[in-house]
Formats: C-alpha cells, structure tokens, sequence
C-alpha cells in the first residue's frame, strides 16, 4: 500500500520534478536532473504551444510544440507522423500539418519514441481522426496498453521489435531499441535525400534515466548508449527540441544558407551528456548504497 501510494505521488509529480544532485557539465553548460527536465518540457504553454511549422531536411518536418517534438515524414502514398504528444495537441499538430500545406487526413502512420503520456498520449485521438495505422515497440506496449485519455483505448495495430523497418512510399524508417528511459524507448533512422544528397536523420529517443536505477534499466541504459553510438547520423533530432537545439537552428534555417539541421557533429552531444548523468547517478547511487550498509 506505501509503495502504491509513493507511486502514485511519483507520477503525479513526474513532469515537473527532480532532484537538483548529481550535477555534470556538457558543453560549458552545468545540468542536473531538474534542469535537464525544465529544458525539455518548459511551461505548461510552451508544451501546447505550436513552434513554428518547417522543413527539416528532405521530406521530413517538424509539426510539435515549443518543447514536444512532433515529426512528419511526407510521401507520396501519404504520410508518417512522429508522436502524438499530448492529446490536448492533437489539433495544434493537425494544424500544423495543413499550415505546411498538407492534409492531416493522410497521415497513414503513426509512430512514437517512448510511452509517455507528453509524447504519444494523443494516438488514440490522431487514430480515430485519420484511421493511421498506429506502431508499437513490443516492450512499450504494457505501458501504452495503460495510457487511456479519457478512457480511451490506447490503439496497437502493428507490433514491431529491434530492427524492423517501417516503409511507406520511398521511406522506410528502421526502429532501434534505445530502452532504458521506457522499457521499448525507440530511436528511429530514416535515409532523405536533399538536392541530390543522401542524410541520415536520426529521431533520437530520450536517454534521460530515472532518478532510481534498478538492475535491469542499468543494462538496458549500458546497451542503448552503445547503440547510438553506432548509428550513422547527420541530421540529429530528439523528442524534446532543446535535445538538438532547435531553436537556434531553426533560425539559421534560410534559403542559400547551409541547412543548420544538417549537423553530423551534433550527433552525439545530447547522448554524451545523458550517459554522463547515468552514470553520476550510478555512483551517486552506489554511494548511498555503501552508506546504508551496516558496519
Ligand atoms: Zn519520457
């Protein structure tokens, strides 16, 4: 019952709470575990609020909020949406999408990064809306299974596991198993082409840990840092848009000017700075450990 108790607190604080300790410094920047979050969710209207509708690179742009990513790759047999986010902002990426100039209504699927709620919670409402076929990681589906906004039930209509493909018209996106923030978090890679160049785009997962770590997320967490590591890459992008900078390239973005989106050396520095944390929090963890240990 007290664990039941502290689980429920834990989730109803999960947005917005962290604690300010282990501490380490990425790129002149200091993070700790609640700045790291505050960078990625920002206020409650940063999470609603449209950010500007753009092409990324290819046919790929970006249709979210200020701080939640939402990605659509355009083929000519429709489209392939990125997570749902929130279903409160369904619409706003619907109107994002039509903004851009095309049709919400051809959203043939839809896929996600991890099963949280600021992430895919809206794919029951974008399934019901455009009838996408929605895909699922196989060890995120418990926890979709239990996402049900409104009592909604969350849609699973295609399972897929590590290293499947996903194609619609020339796309075709891989699904990389990067757990460890959710059992069946998924990095997602996808070949575009823009003027006559081929890119990697990577749609990286988040790699942020938990506060506590238990054996089995450590192993998970071990391994997807080895994977991302591999990963061929040149357009690097996150499910929060602070994880690749956004902002600032989004900016840069002007016709004749190089597409700052383009960036292979930004490849790993958000992975970088989130394995670093791990692995503070690992010790910090084996500490505390140590110190309950009776003498
Ligand atoms: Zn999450």
């Amino acid at each position: 019952m007290k664990k039941l108790l502290l689980f429920l607190v834990g989730a109803a604080a999960f947005a917005q709470d962290a604690p300010d300790h282990p501490s380490v410094t990425a790129q002149g920047t200091t993070f700790t575990p609640r700045s790291i979050l505050a960078r990625n969710m920002g206020t409650p209207d940063d999470q609603t609020t449209a950010f500007p509708p753009h092409n990324i690179v290819g046919n790929v742009y970006y249709v979210g909020t200020k701080t939640l990513s939402a990605f659509l790759v355009v083929t000519p047999k429709g489209n392939i949406l990125i997570d749902s986010t929130y279903e409160r902002n369904v619409r706003t990426v619907q109107k994002s999408i039509e903004q851009l100039g095309f049709k919400f209504s051809e959203t043939r699927i839809l896929l996600g990064n991890h099963a949280h709620g600021d992430h895919m919670e809206g794919d029951a409402l974008v399934k019901e809306l455009t009838g996408a076929q929605v895909v699922s990681m196989a060890e995120d589906v418990p926890a979709l299974k239990a996402m049900k906004p409104g009592g909604k039930e969350h849609p699973v209509d295609r399972i897929i596991h590590d290293g499947d493909t996903v194609t619609l018209g020339e796309a075709t996106l891989t699904a990389h198993l990067t757990a460890g923030h959710t059992r069946g978090a998924t990095t997602w890679t996808l070949p575009v082409t823009e003027a006559g160049k081929t890119y990697q785009v990577v749609f990286y997962t988040s790699l942020r840990s938990p506060n506590v770590l238990t054996l089995p997320v450590i192993d998970e967490f071990n391994r997807s840092f080895a994977v991302v590591r591999k990963l061929p890459c040149d357009v690097p992008l996150g499910d929060h848009p602070s994880e690749y900078g956004m902002t600032a390239k989004y900016a840069k973005r002007k016709p004749g000017a190089p597409n700052p989106f383009i960036d292979p050396s930004g490849c790993h520095l958000e992975s970088d700075m989130q394995e670093a944390m791990f692995e503070a929090i690992l010790a910090e963890q084996a500490e505390q450990h140590k110190a309950e240990q009776p003498r």
